[in-house]
């Protein structure tokens, strides 16, 4: 890493709070959460600079909410985005919001329930070997309308069951387990698709084994707008 950029992942880290979760930032960021020009950064980085992000968008402190028109122009010819998001399509977790990212920040894979088939996987290996994207992260989120059409199972009309049948193995897994039903299975979900992701051969899995991306299970609060990492 040049000197020049070594300085502005210094600025950017400090001017970051490492605050996990909703608690106030001591230096709130002014401007954008990093620096255009940073260079791919490693995959705590990349976490923390979420971590970040979602603490402001919980406090309602984001710094992201306003014109694009410069950011737009400063990605116009490329992109190199600090990690991949693979959310629940549901319309109260977007990604960018929550973890108060601006364009070109995060590349996200969304589909109902957080599952991922090959398309999904395909557009995973794509930012991981093509953008270098070190970090992966898996959102799953309260009271996630696919989880509760999962556990209460039945007839799945259309293509429904192609989201539904992935999660069966969550439901199947935390049968009789102590708390709420629908929040076991969330994140027993999330952590199943964390390690389909990782073990998917050649690219993810090459790139984990090598350290140069890491793969995290989290979980989306609909109340508090905290997101918790799960591993
Ligand atoms: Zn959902």
């Amino acid at each position: 890493m040049k000197l020049s950029s070594t300085i502005r992942v210094v600025k950017v880290l400090l001017s970051s709070c490492l605050v996990v979760g909703v608690g106030a930032c001591s230096s709130a960021p002014t401007g954008h959460s990093r620096a255009s020009a940073l260079e791919t950064p490693t995959s705590e980085q990349a976490l923390q600079a979420l971590i970040d992000g979602n603490a402001r968008y919980a406090a309602d402190r984001p710094v992201n909410a306003r014109a694009h028109s410069a950011r737009r122009a400063e990605i116009a010819a490329s992109q190199r985005p600090l990690a991949v998001i693979v959310a629940c399509a549901d319309s109260r977790v977007g990604p960018e919001l929550v973890f108060d990212q601006d364009l070109g920040d995060i590349f996200v894979v969304r589909s109902a329930g957080n599952v991922v088939d090959d398309v999904q996987l395909g557009s995973i290996e794509y930012a991981v070997e093509h953008l270098h994207a070190p970090l992966i992260v898996v959102v799953g989120h309260e009271r996630c309308g696919a989880v509760m059409a999962a556990v209460k199972g039945g007839e799945a009309p259309g293509h429904l069951g192609a989201f539904l049948r992935p999660i069966q193995p969550a439901v199947q897994s935390t049968e009789g387990q102590a708390g709420d039903r629908v929040d076991n299975v969330v994140r027993a979900n999330v952590m199943n698709v964390v390690r389909q992701i990782s073990g998917t051969d050649p690219v993810i899995a090459e790139h984990v084994r090598e350290g140069k991306v890491r793969v995290v299970g989290a979980r989306y609060d609909l109340d508090t707008g905290r997101i918790d990492i799960l591993n």
